[in-house]
């Protein structure tokens, strides 16, 4: 008897996935997105491409616990032109340009005049700031500090071709069942415009993730919602409030194309399952960082909030701020690199195999070691140290079969990796030799 979703380990990460997944944040790169609108729509119809995910469209107006859903924003154009017509500023070449959520202006002014409107990176000259103004009304353009010094004195014409308006809230959701409710969350922010790591690359990787498990037999139900962060999150929780108490392990996703290691940020609890499995996985793929939670990054912080609690971490490569090219023109289609957008699917793989396989077992002969060589499962050469990690997996799996270790416990205290440990789990179910034990833990 096999458990169900043995192999997903074994599934190799296709040789193109990585190349695959940059051509997709390729294809959001130039969307004007934002928290509501049409670039947020249209990110989803993308994914939607891919996999059958839901939209859902949360009115204006809504209350979602402290909050309410704002108005849609939408834009057309956008620039700054000289007196000679010039556009010094523009919409089209880049919508960083643009502070995200401008109100419409039509305004001539003077430099000075304009100048508080301008937002630039002194230290990074050559890059465009990523701004932001979802809350205040308010406009604003974003340029490098380099154009910003080559603007003359004279009359300039600033124009913000947007609406703001009563509609709605875009994100998607797609629930994967599996034999159990029980799920597992993977949520990635959809509303920044265009940034390729920060989060292209996690709705990438997510939606690379909601494919391979599209068609694998699955013990969880996976739950995949690309969300506007902060808001797009507190909706999505306003309107599952009871069903976020199937939630027994999950992910936020960011950041996760650069060329940095990998980091592991904990849940609120520290100690969760996925916690662990995380770290268990990090720490056998080699190199990476622990952050311990903190109620600042992604839309961690709203799953970890106290009245959710909801075991929640969150996995980057390089931190989201811990680059500089973070919230700026540079974090391109070239700073995200097909082999880290691999990787990353690779880790995430890796660690929902450890969630849908660890389970308790209870050894069918606890009293002395059954007789492995009868079997077949042992070398008939005595006296040599161990060679095969698979004997060493096998008798740490058989002691701990105790009905009260599961299979990441046995692997973390034999130090070996989770897979050895799975693998040696089946081998020994195949021959009767191990029974399940009350199942997930
Ligand atoms: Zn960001």
């Amino acid at each position: 008897m096999t458990a169900p979703f043995r192999d997903l380990a074994d599934t190799p990460i296709p040789a193109d996935a990585g190349a695959r997944m940059h051509a997709f944040v390729a294809e959001l790169y130039p969307l004007c997105r934002s928290i509501t609108g049409d670039g947020l729509r249209r990110t989803l119809a993308l994914i939607a491409a891919r996999i059958p995910l839901e939209v859902r469209e949360v009115p204006t107006g809504t209350p979602v616990f402290d909050w309410t859903v704002p108005r849609e924003w939408n834009i057309e154009d956008a620039y700054v032109k000289n007196a000679k017509g010039e556009r010094v500023i523009d919409f089209r070449a880049s919508n960083l340009a643009v502070v995200n959520y401008s109100a419409p202006v039509s305004a001539r002014m003077t430099l000075a005049e304009l100048r508080p409107r301008l937002h630039s990176l002194p230290d990074k000259p050559g890059w465009i700031p990523y701004r932001t103004s979802y809350y205040k009304e308010d406009w604003g353009f974003c340029l490098s500090h380099e154009r910003l010094l080559a603007l003359e004195e004279g009359t300039y014409e600033a124009v913000i071709e947007s609406t703001l308006e009563a509609g709605s809230l875009s994100y998607g959701e797609l629930l994967l069942r599996g034999e159990t409710d029980d799920e597992v969350l993977i949520s990635a922010h959809a509303c920044h415009p265009s940034l390729a790591n920060d989060n292209l690359a996690g709705i990438a990787v997510a939606t690379f993730l909601a494919e391979m498990l599209l068609d694998a037999p699955r013990r969880y139900s996976y739950r995949f919602v690309f969300a506007p962060g902060t808001i797009g999150a507190i909706a999505w929780l306003a309107a599952h409030g009871d069903e976020t108490r199937r939630i027994r392990h999950g992910l936020v996703l960011a950041c996760l194309g650069d060329a940095g290691r990998p980091h592991y940020k904990k849940s609120r609890r520290g100690g969760a399952a996925i916690d662990r499995a995380a770290l268990h996985v990090l720490k056998h793929r080699g190199d990476h960082g622990v952050r311990e939670f903190s109620p600042l990054g992604y839309d961690e912080r709203q799953y970890g909030s106290p009245g959710f609690d909801l075991p929640v971490g969150s996995l980057t490569r390089t931190p989201n701020g811990a680059y500089p090219e973070y919230h700026t023109s540079a974090d391109d289609l070239a700073f995200v690199r097909p082999e880290s957008l691999a990787d990353s699917l690779g880790i995430l793989r890796d660690i929902v195999s450890v969630l849908e396989n660890d389970a308790v077992y209870r050894s069918t002969n606890p009293f002395c070691e059954p007789q492995l060589g009868k079997r077949g499962l042992y070398s008939a050469i005595g006296g040599r140290t161990f060679q095969d990690d698979l004997e060493v997996a096998l008798l740490w799996t058989l002691n701990l079969a105790d009905g009260a270790h599961g299979l990441l416990d046995i692997a973390e205290r034999s130090g070996l990796p989770f897979d050895r440990i799975r693998r040696a789990a089946a081998v020994l179910r195949e021959h009767g030799l191990l029974t399940p034990d009350g199942g997930a833990q």
